[in-house]
C-alpha cells in the first residue's frame, strides 16, 4: 500500500499513459557538449528511467544557431543530430520510460554573437546584443522549431517541450519589457502572443495528434513590465486550443532579482500559481520549483495545485527517488539541498553538471561503486560529510566498517550549516546519511575522539581520516578578550550575542552567521506566506508580473551587524554564481554594513579597532566573532603513519583553502569507490 496515491495515480493523455505524475525536469548538464556525451547522457537518463520517473524532459536543444543558449550548445536541426539523439531515446525506452526534448531558443539569453530576439535590447545577464528578428527572420524560427519537433520525433522522442518561460525568446516576444515592434508580432498582446501560439500551431500539424507537446507557460515572470495575470490566462487557452498536451509551469526570467529555486525559497513556494490556472484550462498541468520530497509532491496533488510534479535537481541528488517514493522509503532519499554548487553553477562556470550530495550524478559512466573483491577491515575517523560518504560507500561495497567521531551526533559541519535560516535543507543530508549508516551496517562510535593507539588497537587493515578543520585563528592583539567568540562558540555551543556585533571575515560562514544573526523567531524559509511578503510578490495575482508596485517587507533584523574582510573588491563574490546575489541582497536588506579593505589592530573594551584607508578606527561592539577561514585538521596521519597504518586522508584533513562540502563529498567517495 504506497504512502503516495496521488503521485503514483497513471495519467491517461488518449494515445499514451504515463505511469506515475513525476516529470523530470528540463536540466542542461553540459554533457550534451562533451566527447562520448550523448553516451554519457543516455546512461544518465537511463538510470533516471530505471529509477521510475514517468516522463523525463532533457536539456535545452537549439533550433538553430541563432537560439544555442552558448557557442556550440546542442542543436536538433539536422539528420546527423537525429543520430546522436537516437543514442538517448533507445536508452530510456529501454528502461522502460518515456522522454520529451525540450526545444529551448534562447533569444538575448544566447551568450554569443549571433543572438536574436523580438527587439535589439540587450539582456543583464549577457554581454552579448542581439540582433532583432526581421519578419523573414521570425518565419524561419517557426519552421526551424517545427522542424526540430519532426527531427526529434523521428530520433524517438515521445514529445517535446516547447521553452516558453524563464525569459528565453517566446517570453521575450510575450512581454513589453523586451518586444518593442511595431509589426504584426508587437504592439497588442494579441500580436505579442502570435509567435507561441503559430509555434504550437503549426508544431501540432507537423508532428500528428500523437505525440506531446508540452508547452513550458511563463506564469510568474518576476520582472517589471512582464506580463499581467489575464494576459498569462489568455495565452494559456490559446496554447491549449493551439494544440498542446499539457502546460508546464514557469516561475520567473533568469534575470529576475527574486530566488525561485535556491535553498532559501521554501519548499512548492509557487504552486499556488498553478492552481490558480488550474481553473482556466483543462488539459494536465505541471507545477515545479523547490519540490523534493515525496510527502511535498502528494500534498500538492492531493490538494489539487496540479496534476503532474516537476522536478529537476532531485534527480541529480538521486535517480532512484521515485522508485523509494513507491516503496514508501522517502528516508533513504538523498534529498537535493538545492544549494546550486554542482549543478547550476557548474554549467554557468562551463563545466558538467554534478551533484554535491551525489556526485556520481553525470559520471554515471566512470564513477561505479561496485562490489570489492577484497574484504577490509576499514575505520574512517570523522563523521562529517566526508566521512559519511566514505564509511557508506566502502561498506556498500562489502567491507567492514568502522565510522569514529569525537561529537555526540554525526554530520560534522553540516550540524551548524543546518541552523542557518534558509539552509534547513541540509538536515535532510545528515538524514539520509544516518539511514545509510544502518542500511549499509556501519559501525558507529561516537563521542569518541581517536588516537593513533585506539586505530592500532582496533586491527584495521586502512583508515581513512576525515577530521575535516579547524577554524583559522587570526594574529589580532585581544584575541583573548572575552567578547571574541568563533562562528563554532555561536552556532554550535549558542553562546549569548549581543546587539552591536563585528563579524570578521566575509567567506561562505561570514555571511551564514550574519544571516544567523540577523534573524529571529521562525526562518522564513519555513512559511511561504513570510517569504513572499520578504521578497515582495502578491499571491493575488493583481499586480503584472507577480511584483509590480509591491514593497517587499523584510523583518529588521534585532542587531546590529558590520562585516568586515581585508581585501578590497565585492562582498560575497567567492559565493556560489547562482545565489550568492540572494545572500548579499538579504543582508542589505537587513542594513547589514559591509566594510572592505581593512587592517585589524586590536580588540578591546572600546571594540575593534581596525585601519582604513590609512586612518585609524574604532567601532564599539559587544562581540567580535571570527569567521576568517579554516585550517587543515591532519594530526592523526603523523602518529598512524608511524606506527605503519595504511592511511587516506580526506580533504578538510587535507586541503582546507577552498574547502567546501562538494569537493568534502566527491572526494571521499571517488575514494570509497577504489579502496
Ligand atoms: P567536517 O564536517 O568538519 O567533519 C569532521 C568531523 O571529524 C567532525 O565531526 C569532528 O568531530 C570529527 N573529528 C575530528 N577529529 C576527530 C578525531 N580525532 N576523532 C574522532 N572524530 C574526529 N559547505 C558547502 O559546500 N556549502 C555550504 O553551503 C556550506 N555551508 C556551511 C555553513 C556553515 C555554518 C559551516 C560551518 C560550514 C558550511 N560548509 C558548507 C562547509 C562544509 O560544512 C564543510 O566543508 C564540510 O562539512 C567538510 O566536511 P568534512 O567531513 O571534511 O569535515
Ligand atoms: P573562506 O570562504 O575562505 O573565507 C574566509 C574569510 O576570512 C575571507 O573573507 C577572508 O577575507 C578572511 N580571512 C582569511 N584569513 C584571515 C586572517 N588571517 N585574518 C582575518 N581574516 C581572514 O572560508 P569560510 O567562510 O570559513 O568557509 C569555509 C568553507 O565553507 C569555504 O570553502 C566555503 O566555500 C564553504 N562554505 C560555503 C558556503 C556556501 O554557501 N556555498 C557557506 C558556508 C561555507 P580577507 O582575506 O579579505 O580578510
Ligand atoms: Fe541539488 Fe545541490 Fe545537488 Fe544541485 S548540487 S542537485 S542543488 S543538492
Amino acid at each position: 500500500m504506497t504512502n503516495f496515491p496521488h503521485i503514483f495515480e497513471p495519467l491517461d493523455l488518449g494515445f499514451t499513459t504515463l505511469k506515475n505524475r513525476i516529470i523530470m525536469g528540463s536540466m542542461h548538464t553540459g554533457l550534451e557538449e562533451e566527447k562520448n556525451g550523448f553516451e554519457r547522457i543516455a546512461n544518465y537518463y537511463a538510470e533516471r528511467a530505471k529509477g521510475g520517473v514517468g516522463l523525463i524532459v532533457s536539456g535545452g536543444i537549439a533550433p538553430n544557431v541563432q537560439g544555442w543558449t552558448g557557442p556550440f550548445a546542442a542543436r536538433m536541426s539536422t539528420k546527423k543530430h537525429v543520430k546522436h539523439h537516437k543514442i538517448i531515446t533507445d536508452a530510456v525506452h529501454k528502461e522502460g520510460g518515456k522522454i520529451c526534448m525540450q526545444i529551448l531558443h534562447a533569444g538575448r539569453y544566447g551568450y554569443h554573437p549571433f543572438a536574436v530576439a523580438p527587439s535589439a535590447i540587450k539582456s543583464p545577464i549577457s554581454p552579448f546584443k542581439p540582433f532583432r528578428l526581421k519578419p523573414s527572420g521570425i518565419k524561419r524560427t517557426i519552421r526551424d522549431f517545427v522542424n526540430s519537433a519532426k527531427l526529434s520525433k523521428l530520433a524517438g522522442y515521445d514529445g517535446v517541450e516547447i521553452m516558453g518561460s524563464e525569459g528565453y525568446l517566446i517570453n521575450q516576444f510575450i512581454v513589453e519589457r523586451t518586444n518593442k515592434r511595431k509589426d504584426t508580432y508587437g504592439g497588442s498582446y494579441e500580436n505579442r502572443m502570435r509567435l507561441p501560439i503559430e509555434l504550437v500551431k503549426q508544431t501540432r500539424e507537423a508532428v500528428g495528434k500523437e505525440f506531446i507537446i508540452i508547452y513550458r507557460l511563463s506564469m510568474l515572470d518576476l520582472v517589471e513590465k512582464g506580463s499581467s495575470w489575464e494576459e498569462v490566462v489568455a495565452l494559456g487557452k490559446e496554447i491549449e486550443i493551439a494544440g498542446a498536451t499539457i502546460i508546464n509551469t514557469g516561475i520567473g526570467w533568469h534575470e529576475a532579482r527574486i530566488p525561485t529555486i535556491a535553498t532559501s525559497v521554501p519548499r512548492a513556494a509557487f504552486t499556488w500559481v498553478t492552481k490558480k490556472m488550474k481553473e482556466e484550462l483543462s488539459i494536465p498541468l505541471v507545477t515545479s520549483n523547490r519540490i523534493n520530497m515525496p510527502e511535498t509532491a502528494e500534498k500538492i496533488l492531493a490538494e489539487g495545485h496540479a496534476d503532474l510534479i516537476s522536478m529537476a535537481r532531485p534527480f541529480l541528488a538521486d535517480s532512484e527517488w521515485v522508485n523509494k517514493a513507491a516503496e514508501n522509503k522517502s528516508d533513504e532519499i538523498n534529498t537535493c539541498i538545492a544549494c546550486n554548487q554542482a549543478c547550476l553553477d557548474h554549467v554557468f562556470e562551463r563545466k558538467v553538471a554534478s551533484c554535491l550530495v551525489n556526485p556520481r550524478a553525470c559520471h554515471e559512466t566512470e564513477l561505479n561503486y561496485l562490489p570489492t573483491e577484497k574484504k577490509k577491515n576499514i575505520a574512517v575517523v570523522g563523521a562529517g560529510p566526508a566521512g559519511l560518504a566514505a564509511a557508506t560507500i566502502a561498506a556498500q561495497r562489502g567491507h567492514h566498517v568502522t565510522l569514529f567521531d569525537a561529537d555526540k551526533e554525526i554530520g560534522g559541519q553540516f550540524n551548524m550549516a543546518k541552523q542557518i535560516p534558509g539552509k534547513e535543507e541540509f538536515y535532510e543530508t545528515i538524514r539520509y546519511f544516518k539511514k545509510q549508516l544502518i542500511l549499509q551496517e556501519v559501525t558507529v562510535k561516537l563521542n569518541k575522539m581517536v588516537d593513533a593507539q585506539d586505530l592500532k588497537m582496533g586491527n584495521f587493515d586502512e583508515v581513512i581520516v576525515a577530521t575535516g578543520i579547524k577554524p583559522r585563528t587570526p594574529k589580532i592583539e585581544g584575541m583573548d578578550h572575552p567578547m571574541v567568540l568563533s562562528y563554532i562558540d555561536v552556532l554550535k555551543h549558542k553562546k549569548p550575542v549581543g546587539k552591536r556585533v563585528a563579524v570578521i571575515g566575509a567567506g561562505g560562514i561570514g555571511f551564514d552567521v550574519s544571516e544567523y544573526l540577523a534573524h529571529e523567531g521562525e526562518s522564513p524559509s519555513l512559511h511561504i506566506d513570510a517569504w513572499l511578503k520578504e521578497w515582495g510578490i502578491d499571491k493575488t495575482m493583481k499586480a503584472r508580473s507577480g511584483i509590480e508596485g509591491i514593497t517587499a517587507e523584510i523583518d529588521p533584523s534585532p542587531r546590529e551587524i558590520f562585516m568586515f574582510k581585508r581585501s578590497k573588491g565585492k562582498f560575497g563574490a567567492n559565493l556560489g554564481k547562482t545565489t550568492g546575489w540572494i545572500h548579499r541582497s538579504t543582508l542589505k536588506k537587513k542594513k547589514v554594513q559591509f566594510i572592505n579593505n581593512v587592517q585589524y589592530t586590536k580588540i578591546d573594551d572600546d571594540g575593534l579597532h581596525y585601519v582604513q584607508n590609512g586612518s585609524q578606527n574604532v567601532l564599539s561592539v559587544d562581540n567580535v566573532i571570527i569567521c576568517a577561514g579554516q585550517l587543515p585538521h591532519a594530526a592523526l596521519v603523523a602518529p598512524l603513519e608511524e606506527i605503519g597504518l595504511k592511511v587516506h586522508v580526506v580533504e578538510g584533513a587535507d586541503v582546507a583553502v577552498e574547502l567546501d562540502a562538494k569537493r568534502a563529498i566527491d572526494q571521499a567517495s571517488r575514494l570509497a569507490a577504489t579502496i
